[in-house]
């Protein structure tokens, strides 16, 4: 039997930068995955760093745009009908935090993670000598239509109110930094301080071979096994038991499957999501990803080709994938930006982990100090693992925590089971 002093549940990039960031502070570390590190929701990414992000995206206020959604004619959201008055009571709470009041709310309560986002990633990507995936090229995010443009005058203020730089280019501009793309768009909104990366399963395998070279282990084994025993906790590996003083959920859609077995849960729903790589036309290249804000979806240049991600879709985590979206966007994707033959022959699917408040939950259990839970951070997970990594380990050894934790914690969901 192993003893540590602390065994991290799940090796996506939240579980393995939380796992990197308590083995930084000298802690003896676990990480316990049932597949590959970083091959869950964490391989298929857009690989965004998104640390301009100021608002979740809101449940939709119009009715043109709720009938668009409702009848499937919107190409960012899909949904199965059967799974409807299962996910209806999380919708409704997800639709009470998007007023303009409480979305604003939100962005104050986010700041101080997403402005430390691309600070965090530097220097882990620089630790791990991962320098080569990191792109400090920025978003680029275009309008087909002058309304969509207008709409996000809310999101724009307030960026400047959190000093989040960005400009405003025209067509030409737009076509200045990115030449392949086709003038068919009249906006575009460059925002300078976000980075990305070319390949986020590489990512998180730099990340935890940093973990390893500090002398980190990582085990294969289930997660459901973990149980409390008077003094420590113990959980069941490849490699036999693993007993440690501390537990960290970091499991992504599959965290609440762990927390029902301590009598805990929160209103998580998963907002589904795919992929596809495509080669391209010519010497066509992309420098940076881009949001068609009209389509619903964004073209991210990768190391295995340009990896077109889809919108959001609500159903049960465990659906077999329906990929409709893919369909739907592809066409506008091949006007916008000469996209050849798709690479892999169906795409990928994960599933974002999301709570109605759109903020994530990093902190200690309610009523079990030794077990720590680090999820809920849906569109954002590649965005804010490491600056979890860095506040659970602040709490976890007593360091003054880089930002005020509160609005974080899982007690403001007690009402649902925490
Ligand atoms: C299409 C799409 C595009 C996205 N684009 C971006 C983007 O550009 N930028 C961004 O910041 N975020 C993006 N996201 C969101 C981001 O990918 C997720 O928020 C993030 O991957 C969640 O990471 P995680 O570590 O919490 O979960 P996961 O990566 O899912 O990790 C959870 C781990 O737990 C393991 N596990 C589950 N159950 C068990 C068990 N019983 N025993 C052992 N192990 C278990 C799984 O194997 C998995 O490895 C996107 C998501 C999607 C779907």
């Amino acid at each position: 039997m192993e003893r540590t002093d602390v065994v991290v549940l799940g090796a996506g990039i939240v579980g393995v930068s939380v796992a990197l960031h308590l083995a930084k502070r000298n802690l003896a570390v676990t990480l316990v995955d049932r597949q590959g590190p970083g091959e869950g929701t964490s391989y298929g990414n857009a690989g965004i760093i998104e640390s301009a992000t100021i608002f979740p995206p809101p449940f939709p206020r119009d009715i043109p745009t709720l009938a668009r959604v409702a009848t499937w004619q919107a190409p960012e959201a899909n949904y199965h009908l059967a799974f409807l008055p299962r996910i209806a009571p999380w919708l409704l709470a997800y639709r009470s935090w998007s007023t303009p009041e409480r979305m604003m709310k939100t962005a104050k309560m986010m700041r101080p993670l997403f402005s430390r986002a691309v600070a965090e990633h530097e220097a882990l990507i620089v630790e791990a000598g991962a320098e080569r995936l990191l792109r400090r090229t920025g978003w680029l995010k275009l309008y087909r239509l002058e309304e969509t443009f207008t709409a996000t005058m809310f999101e724009r203020r307030a960026a400047e109110d959190f000093g989040v730089t960005f400009r405003l280019l025209d067509v030409d501009g737009a076509r200045a930094l990115e030449p392949a793309l086709a003038p068919i768009f009249r906006r575009a909104i460059f925002w300078d301080q976000v980075a990305s990366v070319s390949d986020p399963l590489a990512l998180t395998r730099a990340y935890v071979e940093r973990f390893v070279a500090l002398g980190g282990r990582v085990l294969k084994g289930d997660a459901l096994t973990l149980r409390r025993g008077p003094q420590t906790c113990r959980v069941e590996t490849a490699e036999g038991r693993v007993e440690a003083g501390h537990a960290v959920a970091a499991l992504g859609p599959w965290t609440n499957d762990l927390l029902a077995n301590f009598r805990l849960r929160l209103p998580l729903a998963v907002k589904r999501g795919y992929h596809r790589h495509f080669a391209t036309r010519g010497n066509a290249t992309l420098r940076r990803p881009i949001l068609d804000a009209d389509n619903g979806y964004v073209l991210a240049p990768m190391d295995q080709g340009i990896r077109l991600t889809t919108g959001v879709e609500f159903a049960d985590r465990d659906a077999p994938p329906t990929p409709v979206q893919v369909g739907r966007v592809l066409p506008a994707a091949r006007r916008l930006f000469p996209l050849a033959a798709g690479i892999e022959p169906q795409p990928w699917m994960g599933a974002r982990p999301c709570l109605p408040d759109s903020r994530p939950v990093i902190g200690q259990a309610p009523g079990h100090p030794w077990l720590w839970i680090a999820t809920g951070h849906a569109h954002w997970g590649l965005t804010l693992g490491p600056v979890t990594g860095r506040l659970i380990a602040d709490m976890m050894t007593g360091t003054k925590p880089f930002c005020d934790p509160a609005p974080y914690r899982a007690e403001r969901f007690s009402r649902y089971g925490m």
